[in-house]
């Protein structure tokens, strides 16, 4: 099975995955540097600028959408807990 690229992310809209790092979470392209690009599905092999680290886009892109979901699912359950 195939997957489609066009779900690809811009660099742009990628960050640092570092939390000790001074650029976590901050998007903007500048930050981050394509390394290589490896597999079937052309992922991105990505390089941090600040703190040196590297990460596929697949890690990134993982960490961003997993995270709202559970932010807002926490909250809901606080209000709920909280009536
Ligand atoms: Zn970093």
């Amino acid at each position: 099975m195939k997957e489609k690229n066009h779900t690809r992310p811009p660099l742009e809209s990628l960050a640092c995955v570092n939390l000790d790092c001074d650029l976590y979470g901050q998007k903007g392209g500048h930050n981050l540097k394509i390394r290589k690009v490896y597999g079937r599905d052309n992922i991105r092999y990505l390089r941090c600028r600040g703190c040196q680290q590297e990460f596929s886009e697949r890690k990134n892109t993982a960490l961003w959408n997993s995270k709202i979901p559970e932010a807002k699912a926490v909250s809901v359950a606080k209000h709920l807990a909280e009536g």
